[in-house]
């Protein structure tokens, strides 16, 4: 991975919780949420990261924002390891990296008015007046499409994707260049669902952003994202651009994924991969590749031994000992 040429790098980051029994809080174990996963992520680009829920991206994405501290491995922003950043590098990087939510509501305080809501990070990093902090307001919430005239009302006097539109004004209040949209569409109606990604994109080119954007379904992320990560159980099983990781899937979770997204026509109906087994627990990852109780492709070779994530081709890499030809 060349490191001059993203805005993020992810090295060999790993999050482990501690299991913990007992009076003595005696340690029994580790779940591996985020298990030794690299990427990178380009200036400009939205990189979509996908997996079931408790595959470890919302773990990843904290770490990542240095909300959770990571067990090992590194964290760059712009060339800097965000974990070993002063205090006041530090206040820098969180005006430049910001999150939206998944659950507006719940990640809206519903006590205060919107105004103070879209505020808020101003009035924590910058020294404004209030009529220069009400300005901004106004400016925030015509960009994200809202009646600026609204702006002294309550979070539950907005629908859901207008209140996840309060959330992204939030995000952009400080200018920042780097946001995790962590499932940021998923509660929402399909139809909300594009217009609020189509916000994004439409903001994202005004303001230069890059997105790392989560979500647990392959369908949501191909609008949007100009390559994808597919997780599973802590791990990256396959990166790749989003076009070619549509047409032709290498890992065999990657392909599952893909045939759950519903189909136009019933004449495909049949090719849905319906997965054996449930999924694994984290605390105790079966051996080999995570993947083989319910891989219908598993061999015995996969029972023992961890496939990498090797690079296949341009942009192209999988972590399968048997990729799909
Ligand atoms: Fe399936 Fe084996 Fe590939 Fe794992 S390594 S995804 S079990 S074929």
């Amino acid at each position: 991975m060349s490191s001059s040429s993203y805005l993020v790098e992810v090295n060999n980051v790993k999050k482990y919780f501690p299991i913990k029994t007992g009076l003595l809080n005696r340690v029994i174990g580790q779940v591996k949420a985020v298990d030794d996963v690299s990427f990178g992520i380009r200036a400009g680009e939205t990189f979509g990261l996908v997996g079931e829920s408790g595959c470890g991206k919302s773990t990843l994405a904290r770490v990542l924002l240095n909300l959770k501290s990571a067990t090992g491995g590194e964290i760059k922003y712009a060339g800097r390891n965000i974990h070993t950043a002063g205090n006041r590098e530090l206040r820098k990087l969180r005006e430049e990296m910001q999150i939206i939510f998944q659950d507006p509501f719940g990640s809206l305080n519903p006590r205060f008015l919107v105004k103070d809501l879209i505020s808020e990070p101003l009035r924590v990093h910058r020294r404004m007046s209030e009529q220069e902090m009400d300005n901004r307001v106004v400016e925030l919430m015509e960009m994200v499409g809202l009646d600026a005239s609204r702006r002294n009302r309550y979070p539950h006097e907005f629908s859901g994707g207008q209140r996840q539109r309060i959330g992204i004004a939030r995000a952009i209040a400080l200018n920042p260049k780097f946001i995790v949209a962590d499932e940021a569409v998923s509660a929402l109606d399909v139809s909300v669902q594009s217009q609020v990604l189509n916000l994004m994109m439409k903001l994202q080119k005004e303001l230069g952003l890059t997105y790392l954007f989560i979500a647990h379904g392959l369908n949501v992320v191909r609008h949007i994202s100009d390559r994808v990560g597919v997780m599973y159980l802590g791990k990256m099983v396959e990166v790749g651009k989003t076009e070619e990781l549509f047409a032709k899937p290498l890992h065999p979770y990657t392909s599952v994924l893909l045939s759950a997204i519903p189909k136009p026509t019933t004449e495909h109906r049949d090719e849905r991969i319906i997965l054996q087994g449930d999924v694994p627990s984290p605390a105790n990852p079966p051996s080999g590749c995570r993947f083989h109780p319910r891989c219908p492709f598993a061999q015995d070779r996969c029972k023992t031994e961890e496939p990498q994530l090797q690079t296949v081709s341009d942009e192209r890499q999988v972590a399968c000992h048997f990729p799909l030809q």
